[in-house]
């Protein structure tokens, strides 16, 4: 069983394989009553997800997004929850990165060819379709291309934010997407950091606002989930979690609502969604 709450998941809005539609059922069908909606830089999913959601009470869709960030050596992913998204800054900001992931469509494609992989970004944007662009469309064209037999195959072997055929984004840091999320009246939390290992930047991130790290993660041992548990009570944040669930034919094979993420965690959420608020700092000049 579930613990009922979810506050990680990916649609077809950016690289999840269920429309926003289809995975608020599935969620239903789970025994998720909190569901989080977090893809990559777009929130073009929620509107959806909430119109079904009404469908199922007492369903509560919590709004999110992920913005996936570079940093020597590894990557850095914040969420973002309830953020004021239909702000136009914020809007044009998601734009802006979904634009550089279309560019990078288009350098990785220049360096796949380098590697003697040569691909066409057109049929990654034929995957894509009005999504958000990212890696895991890529690799599914690797897979079609015959160049590796899975999509974790193309991560672990070029991918990967170390790997060959690893593109650099746009510099975006950690502690600038904290800021943008706060500027937009949401809650930032440190997504799935025991994939990052990069617990010596967490003071600067709380310096910068951070308000919660994501603790109840799939791939998190226990020993990762206590000390994470432990670093929140020392700073002051929320541990959150949730399954990071992309979809069945993803590649990426935890289900949804796992593990269990207790409903006190949503009620702490609220919590920090109400300090968020409170002390939004001013939006940036246009
Ligand atoms: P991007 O948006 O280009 O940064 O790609 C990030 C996405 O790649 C994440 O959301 C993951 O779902 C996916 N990803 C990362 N590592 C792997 C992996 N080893 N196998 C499958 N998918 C992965
Ligand atoms: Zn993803
Ligand atoms: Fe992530
Ligand atoms: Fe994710």
């Amino acid at each position: 069983m579930t613990g009922g709450v979810d506050l990680h998941t990916h649609t077809t809005a950016s690289d999840g394989t269920l429309s926003p539609r289809e995975l608020v059922r599935a969620a239903v069908r789970r025994g998720v009553r909190v569901l989080a909606v977090t893809d990559h830089d777009s929130t073009e999913g929620l509107a959806e997800a909430l119109d079904e959601a009404a469908r199922h009470p007492p369903l509560t869709i919590v709004p999110g997004l992920e913005i996936n960030c570079d940093v020597p050596g590894a990557e850095v992913h914040v969420l973002g929850y309830a953020v004021d998204h239909e702000a136009p800054w914020f809007q044009a900001f998601l734009r802006e990165q979904r634009a550089e992931r279309v560019a990078r469509v288009h350098r990785i494609a220049a360096r796949l060819a380098e590697l003697g992989m040569p691909i066409d970004a057109a049929e990654v944007f034929a995957i894509v379709k009005e999504g958000s662009a990212g890696r895991p469309h890529v690799a599914q064209v690797m897979v079609q291309r015959g160049y590796v037999a899975s999509v974790r195959e193309a991560f672990d072997k070029w991918l990967h934010a170390s790997g060959p055929a690893h593109v650099p984004r746009r510099r975006l840091t950690p502690l600038e997407a904290i800021g943008i999320i706060r500027r937009a009246g949401g809650v930032p939390v440190f997504a799935h950091p025991g994939l990052a290992e990069r617990d010596e930047m967490v003071p600067d991130m709380v310096a910068a606002g951070l308000m919660g790290i994501e603790t109840y993660y799939a791939e998190h041992s226990a020993a990762q989930t206590a000390h994470y548990k432990a670093l929140c009570r020392e700073h002051g944040l929320v541990a959150t979690g949730g399954s990071d669930y992309h979809g069945e034919r993803s590649g990426r094979a935890n289900p949804l609502g796992h593990p269990p993420v207790p409903m006190s965690v949503y009620e702490e959420l609220q919590g920090a969604v109400r300090r968020a608020r409170a002390s939004r700092p001013a939006e940036p000049p246009a």
